[in-house]
């Protein structure tokens, strides 16, 4: 198969069965969206649900929120994306054709532009005579397109929002209140899995470049003091997962075959600049090879800094190889530092600090400057001196030394009072912790993505047939029940009746189960192998006999018998123990 058939394969499969195709075709279809069917949602359910067993309930320290897709404009010009979430176009000044500036230069030109500014690119262009693809005609200079879609937040104009083209803003917002709920303790991750909107300027890549699409995202937020200890008492089966790396320097010096690193070697070479972020790639890793993606495929290509988002002291992608588009990205690594933090505090005033407490209380000598009444009455007579007092006795003595410290006297009330009227004193105070900003390091999958990568590697084909090698955990079910034969003859009517209550009892207990009885068993058994049902269990003569039925594996066509009774323990140690090898 060469690589092209591959994706027109895994593209043919996934619009015959009913996993996803382009949607609103009947009005002749809008590029970057998708629709999802049966098996499209099934599918897209479980990868979801295994990346909540690795980055939520087999941690610690994460919990999950939701939060709005549309928000109100001030939230993105606090975050930046107002300004910067943009992509260099360019229009043709004959056709008025608009093209994505960086990609149209490299498809013409071989040349990387990505992260210069507008006036180079129009260098590039014009050095290599660029011209529109399309009709020929010259290009006007190039612009700042916003990717950010917008809209009307209730019928009064004026109230622009914004759909969020991530989640991280909701989770930056909610800080201090998440804090709270899980009792000001630092490390806390906040995770949130659902759909955002980018109005991507060409997209034509199927699944890979949508305009709305999911993200299932953490933020993480911890005290840079104390991650590398934090990160060392973490599981051992992560600290040593070895991952694939071209770091920037490499890139710099031409090299782009990886090379081997565990995530303790990231940490000690000091490769990643954040402990947390490293530990993080190296549970991506075994997600992703959880996912049926060998290792060899997988590599963290670190972005130069200007290829980076503008909220990012370091970033890495995780990428997959694919047969059509080579290596594409899956998810990114971001180091976003106190960034996001500050910009939404100095923007809505809030607190969104953290109170870190010391081990031992610190005891520290504070200046204080304390109002003398005589003086002070001297200064502002009588009449004045009751008001002026009321006003000194709402600031702290250490606010006021500190104002005298810079202007070296006191405004308050309409009156100056000069330094004469305080008496300066040292005082020994016991503090118990500082405010800090949390430093935040995100990982973030794109999902549609991932089941692009997903069903390319679990391609295959068995003699002419369609076989889809999808691990167990994220088949779209776990189990078909099928009674071999179905019609009006007493038997058959026993054997469909059998199936179907070992169906239901399956689906009580938990399993995503399938019932079929439409035609040859031949039949039924290509079709789940086509979606990647893992097992079958055939209802036959001999099960009206002995009450035993036939376990058929996908992947070896053989078949077991079992008793009626032992089908959901056998389904599930063959289910998890296929996991097992990825858990830690
Ligand atoms: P980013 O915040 O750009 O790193 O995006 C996070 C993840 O979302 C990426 O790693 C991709 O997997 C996915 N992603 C980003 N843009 C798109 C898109 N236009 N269509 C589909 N998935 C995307």
């Amino acid at each position: 198969m060469t690589s092209n058939d591959l994706h027109e394969k895994v593209s043919e499969l996934a619009r015959r069965r009913g996993i996803y195709w382009p949607s609103f075709e009947i009005y002749g279809g809008v590029a970057g969206f998708y629709d999802f069917g049966p098996i499209g949602v099934l599918v897209k359910r479980s990868i979801v649900d295994l990346w909540s067993k690795f980055f939520i309930y087999l941690q610690e320290n994460i919990v999950e929120l939701e939060t709005p897709i549309i928000n109100p404009r001030v939230v993105f010009k606090a975050s930046g994306h107002e300004e910067h979430f943009t992509d260099p176009v360019v229009e043709c000044s004959s056709c008025g054709r608009i093209f994505r500036a960086d990609h149209l230069v490299k498809e013409l030109a071989g040349v990387d532009v990505e992260g210069f500014k507008l006036h180079e690119i129009d260098e590039v262009i014009k050095k290599h005579n660029i011209k529109c693809p399309d009709c020929g005609g010259e290009f006007k200079p190039a612009m700042s397109a916003l990717l950010l879609f917008s809209t009307e937040i209730g019928p009064y104009k004026g109230s622009l929002g914004y759909l969020r083209p991530e989640h991280a803003q909701g989770m930056f917002i909610n800080f201090a209140k998440m804090l709270r709920i899980v009792g000001e303790r630092l490390p806390l991750g906040i995770a949130q899995i659902g759909k955002v909107a980018r109005n991507e300027i060409s997209p034509r890549q199927a699944l890979i470049r949508l305009r709305e699409f999911t993200i299932m995202e953490v933020e993480f937020f911890f005290d840079p003091e104390k991650e590398r200890e934090e990160v060392s008492a973490n599981s051992e089966k992560v600290l040593s997962e070895k991952l694939r790396v071209v770091t920037g320097d490499m890139r710099l010096r031409g090299i782009e075959e990886p090379v081997e690193l565990t995530v303790r070697e990231l940490i000690e070479n000091k490769v990643v600049k954040s402990a947390w972020l490293a530990y993080w790639m190296g549970v991506g890793n075994i997600f992703i090879r959880s996912l049926g993606i060998p290792r060899e495929k997988i590599r963290f290509f670190e972005k130069l800094p200007h290829e980076r988002a503008h909220y990012s002291a370091q970033t890495f992608d995780q990428e997959v190889y694919t047969s059509r588009y080579g290596w594409i990205e899956v998810a990114g690594y971001a180091y976003r530092t106190t960034y996001d933090l500050e910009r939404h505090a100095e923007y809505s005033k809030a607190d969104l600090t953290y109170f870190k407490k010391y081990e031992i209380p610190v005891v520290k000598t504070v200046e204080a400057a304390y109002p003398d009444p005589e003086a002070v009455r001297k200064v502002v007579g009588e009449s004045k001196y009751p008001e002026v007092m009321r006003e000194l006795s709402k600031r702290s003595p250490e606010e006021l030394y500190k104002e005298l410290q810079s202007r070296s006297n006191i405004e308050i009330a309409g009156v100056i009072l000069p330094r004469e009227c305080f008496t300066i004193k040292r005082n020994e105070v016991k503090v118990h912790g500082e405010k800090i900003y949390p430093h935040v390091v995100e990982p973030s999958f794109g999902l549609e993505r991932l089941l692009h990568v997903v069903l390319e590697y679990a391609y295959s084909e068995r003699d002419g047939k369609v076989l889809l090698r999808l691990p167990p955990y994220i088949a779209p079910y776990h189990v078909a029940v099928l009674p071999l034969l179905a019609g009006k003859k007493p038997e058959y009517q026993k054997m469909v009746s059998i199936a179907k209550n070992i169906h239901r009892e399956l689906v009580g207990r938990g399993f995503r189960a399938l019932y079929d009885d439409e035609g040859s068993i031949g039949r039924r058994y290509a079709r789940i192998d086509e979606i990647g049902v893992p097992y079958a269990i055939t209802v036959d003569h001999q099960t009206l006999v002995d009450g035993t039925v036939t376990i058929r594996y996908r992947d070896t066509t053989q078949q077991e018998r079992v008793k009626i009774d032992s089908i959901p323990e056998r389904l599930n140690s063959l289910i998890t123990s296929s996991l097992s090898t990825y858990l830690f």
